[in-house]
């Protein structure tokens, strides 16, 4: 059996495009949607994730803007910086890109944020607002995750999901939208014992560990919809053949660049699983299209203007 594979390059597409019409129809009515990036230090990797988020902006129409202190900044430096991000009326959406330098107070700093332009939607009140069902900003990724379900018609009410890592960031918001949603949620992590039997009850896996294709068809029920979150970069010859070997296309450019990019979940899944995200191209774009969009609901829950449909 092969699987359905749910590509989140287009629908990634599908929600920019019609985040792109909404700031269209704000422009109209004399607003502009703006989002503040603070990239602190210098990190190879989030400079690429910052070049691709203000590179999104641009294309949707949003106004966007970066604030690159040195690597020596300090925790003072930055609350003052967000201090006047939180002030300026054309700024509705602050995003923090971690990892911040050492020495830096990530807590203290993401505190700050003001809650109506967290976009990343980590402050303690937008947590809460998500466990309470009340509108607010909900993290990227895992609005990604609802959305890849969603538009795929992938059924959620009633069903078993599973999902394996609790992380602020992306297990426990995701295990909250899908509870919200009405699937029965089981969350696992490291000290969850039988890890693959627990996998297996699940209608819908969603992996978010952060360990190159940990999860192999034994934890799959035939069937089941599998979302891969994870991003890891494999180098090694020997983990690249338990992944990869006999995969031409990809031997190729693990070849040539060194690297290749894989997710939480093994690709031999694919044979037994019902729907499957790739990496990459599932769930990565979708976390940038959500960003757009949280920032056009902060811009729009702060001058009051939210249509309920606009809610998740
Ligand atoms: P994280 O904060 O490191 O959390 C990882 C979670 O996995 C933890 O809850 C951990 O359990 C659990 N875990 C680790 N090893 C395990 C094992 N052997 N068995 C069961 N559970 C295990 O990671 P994260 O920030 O959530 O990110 C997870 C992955 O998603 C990473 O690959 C990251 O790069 C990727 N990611 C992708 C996107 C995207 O846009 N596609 C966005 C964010 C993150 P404990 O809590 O017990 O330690």
């Amino acid at each position: 059996m092969s699987s359905r594979i749910l590509n989140g390059t287009s629908i990634a597409r599908e929600i920019r495009a019609e985040v792109a019409a909404e700031v269209k129809k704000m422009a109209a009515a004399g607003v502009r949607p703006g989002l503040a990036v603070i990239l602190a230090g210098h990190n190879p990797a989030s400079e690429i994730y910052v070049r691709g988020k203000v590179k999104a902006c641009e294309e949707v129409g949003i106004y966007s803007e970066q604030h690159t202190p040195a690597a020596t900044t300090t925790t003072a430096e930055l609350l003052a910086l967000m201090d006047d991000l939180n002030r300026r009326e054309e700024v509705d959406g602050i995003l923090v890109q971690l990892p911040l330098p050492t020495g830096v107070d990530s807590k203290k700093l993401l505190m700050a944020v003001d809650p109506a332009k967290d976009v990343d939607g980590f402050h303690p009140l937008n947590v809460g607002f998500l466990s309470t069902q009340r509108p607010g900003l909900v993290p990227c990724t895992p609005a990604g995750v609802i959305e890849m379900l969603s538009r795929s018609r992938i059924p959620i009410a009633g069903q078993e999901a599973v999902i394996v890592g609790r992380s602020d960031i992306v297990g426990k918001p995701a295990a909250m939208l899908l509870l919200n949603a009405s699937a029965t949620v089981t969350v696992c992590h490291s000290k969850t014992h039988d890890l693959p039997e627990v996998c297996r009850r699940a209608d819908i896996l969603v992996a978010a560990i952060g360990r190159a294709g940990m999860i192999t068809r034994e934890f799959v029920k035939p069937g089941a919809t599998v979302i891969d979150v994870g991003m890891n970069k494999v180098t090694d010859e020997r983990e690249f053949q338990r992944l990869f070997g006999g995969n031409s296309k990809r031997e190729e450019s693990f070849r040539t660049k060194g690297a290749t990019l894989v997710g939480d979940v093994h690709p031999e899944v694919a044979e037994v699983a019902g729907a499957i995200t790739p990496v990459p191209g599932g769930v990565g774009p979708l976390t940038i299209a959500m960003l757009m969009y949280n920032t056009v609901k902060a811009a729009k829950m702060r001058r009051g203007t939210l249509s309920v449909a606009i809610d998740q």
